[in-house]
């Protein structure tokens, strides 16, 4: 650049000092017509150059870039190392993107691209395969025009992806498909979709031996049982000796039993055979019975209250929620040393209703609350035992809750107490007497 300038510095001095000379030997004319001259055949030379860039600039290509001269030379080699690191960028840019197709296509799952009008921009073909896409075809189509399926609609519209859906294949009604949205970049989304047939196979067989296993060792423990039961009551027919063997073996028969009938329970909630029905719950005799149900479990051991807001009915499945609200309660009173207090509650929290258990018993560490609807988990498995506890209490009421789209939220602080509360969605609830704030 420095050479350029020079030179060019030099050479319209130089045509200024010849322009000098002549004009002191020729006469201002001559002086100045080899001035424009020179000035001409300059702007002439730039206007040349000014040219072939923008000819060259239509067709941009690294082997027809001009060389130039003067300034331009150097242009044009600024030029062309630009194109070249631009042509090697977008080379990486392009093989990069080939590769993650590459890698997306050899994905199990199908993956399709939506963009913000959930439109679909590319899929890969085991997306092609379980969803009937055809990529070349189908791009720029709303995905709605060819997923129709009603569930998939209405998860799309709800826009509350946390969870992904099941569907059953509409290709192939033997097959189930679980389908997630991720949304992602703002408005766009990644339509992730699975064939989980296998999965589900193998779940409803798990299901099924549970169920048939229980029911099979219902009948013979019922039997032992019974018979335990009458013997204890006959007179003579068991030594006091041997008494506190019969009283821990019916004790023992009796865990089982408990233990058979949550497990039956939950394997009735899981298959989903029972389908909640929509049903007004009479709330009122609902909370009496569960007031009941605590106090002769308490036996007069707890301080017991309850703070029913009235007018607010919901609906469902009354059995259910009765067995999953009667848990919570059992728990309270199980878990509370005897002198301590329980408080249930009944009441709305802005558009849903809430149902709470409130006592000031052992408390739970906090690292234990996210388990403690899994099955079979027990902060201290031997007080569960020696309560009466399957540790199958809280899956139950998880499957209850969920069947009616409602949460469990639980807080606790060890030695302080827990509290316990369902929390109905506004859907489920039925306005009575008073309107609840919209
Ligand atoms: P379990 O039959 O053992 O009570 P659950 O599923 O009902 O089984 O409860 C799981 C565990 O959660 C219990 O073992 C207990 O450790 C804890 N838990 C439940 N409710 C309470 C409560 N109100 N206070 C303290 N711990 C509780």
């Amino acid at each position: 650049m420095q050479d350029i300038r020079w030179s060019a510095f030099w050479l319209a001095l130089t045509l200024v000092f010849i322009c000098l000379i002549l004009w002191a030997s020729r006469g201002a004319t001559t002086a100045l017509a080899v001035f424009g001259i020179g000035v001409s055949v300059y702007l002439y030379s730039h206007l040349y150059w000014l040219h072939k860039l923008h000819r060259w600039y239509k067709k941009p290509s690294l082997s027809t870039i001009p060389n130039g001269s003067g300034i331009w030379e150097d242009i044009f080699a600024d030029i062309y190392h630009q194109q070249r690191r631009h042509n090697r960028s977008q080379a990486q840019i392009s093989s990069a993107l080939d590769r993650f197709r590459h890698a997306a296509s050899a994905l199990p799952d199908g993956v399709v691209l939506l963009n913000g009008e959930d439109k679909i921009e590319w899929c890969n073909p085991p997306a092609e395969a379980q969803l009937g896409l055809v990529l070349g075809k189908d791009t720029g189509q709303p995905i709605t025009y060819l997923v129709r399926h009603t569930d998939f609609l209405r998860y799309l519209q709800e826009q509350d992806y946390s969870e992904p859906i099941k569907l059953r294949s509409w290709r192939n009604p033997e097959a189930t498909l679980e389908i997630q949205l991720v949304p992602f970049g703002g408005k766009q989304k990644l339509l992730i979709c699975r064939d989980i047939t296998q999965m589900e196979k193998l779940e409803t067989m798990r299901r099924d031996f549970i169920a048939n296993v229980s029911h099979e060792l219902r009948t013979p423990l019922t039997v032992v049982g019974g018979f335990l039961e009458t013997l204890m009551d006959m007179d003579g027919a068991v030594p006091e000796s041997t008494r506190s063997y019969f009283t821990m073996m019916h004790e023992q028969t009796s865990r089982m039993r408990r233990l058979i009938e949550d497990l039956l329970t939950l394997s009735q909630l899981e298959s989903g055979a029972t389908v909640p029905q929509d049903t007004e719950i009479d709330m009122s005799s609902l909370l009496d019975m569960l007031m009941h149900e605590a106090q002769s479990l308490s036996n007069g051991n707890h301080e017991l209250s309850m703070e029913a807001e009235p007018g607010i009915t919901i609906k469902g499945a009354a059995e259910e929620l009765h067995s999953a609200l009667g848990n919570l309660v059992s728990n309270a009173v199980r878990y509370t040393p005897p002198g301590g207090s329980i408080k249930l509650a009944w009441k709305t929290r802005g558009r849903e209703a809430v149902f709470s258990v409130q006592d000031n018993g052992i408390g739970i560490e906090q690292k234990h609350i996210d388990r403690l609807t899994e099955r079979f988990y027990r902060v201290d498995r031997s007080r569960s035992r020696e309560t009466g506890g399957t540790g199958l209490g809280l899956s139950i009421v998880k499957h209850i809750l969920s069947r009616h789209q409602a949460r469990l939220e639980i807080e606790s602080v060890l030695g302080q107490g827990s509290t316990f509360s369902v929390v109905f969605p506004s859907s489920r609830i039925v306005l009575k007497e008073r309107k609840i704030e919209q």
